[in-house]
């Protein structure tokens, strides 16, 4: 009964507000947020990152796009990211020899949201690419204040100890492919990677969907 009156109920809400495109504006058959032009328009990143890849610009479409997925529980947007990354990503990653970990949010921070938004970006890429996602080899096992707030010394300090890694049946010889949203500083990537490598994983890259300066 509560099922039948959610479908009626967004039902309705099509009928009165017809999904539309988050950048264009456009009106859309399906609730798809963002229509397939203004995907295929997000700027790739042109600038060489140290140490990971960023793969769009952070311009104002990519921003308001991270944000509803953050912010606005709109958890589809990180699926549609995935699987446009994935596309862009398609001729430099070999799906054979990799594996995508999402960085964990701690459970406080999962609870309140209500899921990981690199975990669904993890479901985009892999689905797009044919590439397994372990959602459990790296934990969060300390929760630290948000990083926003901080400056990069701050953020460095912020997130030392609050990784950890479980026993999962990934083998140490993969590309480990570290997704995050975005990266500022890169310290919490920096931080995943180097709890990776004291366990044994050395090879790893950090990918974001953007680079936050
Ligand atoms: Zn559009």
């Amino acid at each position: 009964m509560i099922k039948l009156f959610k479908i009626l109920i967004s039902y309705i809400a099509d009928l009165l507000f017809p999904p539309s495109c988050l950048l264009c504006g456009e009106y859309l058959d399906d609730s798809i947020y963002v229509c397939p032009d203004c995907l295929k328009k997000l700027p790739l990143n042109r600038n060489e990152s140290k140490g990971h890849i960023s793969v769009f610009d952070y311009d104002d479409g990519l921003r308001l796009m991270i944000h509803e997925l953050k912010y606005n529980q709109r958890p589809e947007i990180g699926i549609i990211l995935g699987k446009e990354a994935g596309r862009r990503l398609a001729e430099i990653i070999d799906p054979a020899v990799s594996v995508l970990v999402p960085v964990p949010l701690h459970k406080k921070r999962l609870r309140k949201r209500g899921y990981n938004q690199a975990d669904l970006i993890c479901d985009g890429l892999g689905s797009e690419l044919n590439i397994p996602v372990n959602k459990c080899l790296l934990k969060r096992v300390k929760n630290n204040v948000s990083q926003t707030t901080l400056n990069a010394e701050g953020r460095s300090a912020n997130v030392k100890g609050i990784f950890g890694i479980n026993k999962t049946d990934t083998d140490r010889s993969k590309l480990i492919l570290l997704v995050d949203d975005v990266i500022t500083t890169g310290s919490t990537t920096k931080e995943a990677g180097s709890v990776l490598k004291n366990t044994g994983y050395l090879n790893y890259f950090a990918l974001s969907i953007a680079t936050v300066k």
